[in-house]
């Protein structure tokens, strides 16, 4: 990775850089995620007013901001996430025969950041979604996840909506918690056809 200053000095030289913003202060401001045009022009506003941005310009701005968050990348939660989210792929494999992936990174920034999750269905990427789960309840994390992907997702990408309820072969089955406090897939039909998250199927 270049040096943050040589960076800096390359964007005076392309003049999106106002005279009296110093290089401290816009590494200060990067770090805690404001937009760089807007870093760049200091107290003027927005650094190139009406002009396009080049390529190059925004290759460096994109460095720049990488650069300034260096510290804080790496910091963050140890721990991703503890959503048992395999339960879920499982039902998916088992009943669908789909196969789903989730991997966490964090995206740090100085006073904080937040867990990014990306998907991916028989091995092709799907995109992903921040999300703000933690460590403390991994049940309740389960059940906004399977909510999001069957929102968004699940029910569009998987052929007749997923998952189905049993009984009830039109209806499908929404995630919520279970009065035992584990992630349960609903029939809205029929409260008793309630099945578990990680038992669909069995
Ligand atoms: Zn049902």
């Amino acid at each position: 990775m270049r040096d943050g200053r040589d960076i800096f000095a390359e964007l005076q030289q392309s003049g999106l850089v106002v005279s009296d913003v110093g290089y401290d202060a816009v590494m200060a401001d990067l770090v805690n995620g404001a937009p760089p045009i807007l870093v760049l022009g200091g107290s003027h506003g927005p650094a190139i007013g009406t002009r396009v941005i080049s390529i190059r310009q925004r290759q460096l701005l994109d460095e720049l901001v990488a650069v300034a968050r260096v510290p804080f990348s790496k910091s963050g939660p140890a721990q991703p996430p503890a959503v048992p989210w395999q339960r879920l792929a499982d039902d998916l494999r088992r009943t669908a025969g789909r196969k789903l992936d989730l991997a966490f990174h964090w995206e740090g920034y100085r006073d904080g950041g937040y867990w990014m999750c990306e998907l991916s269905l028989d091995g092709v990427a799907q995109g992903g979604c921040n999300v703000d789960w933690g460590q403390a309840d991994p049940e309740g994390s389960l059940v906004d996840l399977a909510d999001r992907l069957c929102e968004g997702w699940l029910h569009e990408e998987v052929w007749g909506g997923w998952p189905m309820c049993v009984k009830h072969p039109t209806r499908p089955m929404w995630a919520e918690m279970g009065e035992s406090g584990r992630a349960m897939w609903g029939c809205e039909a029929d409260h008793s056809d309630a099945v578990e998250i990680g038992q669909l199927g069995l």
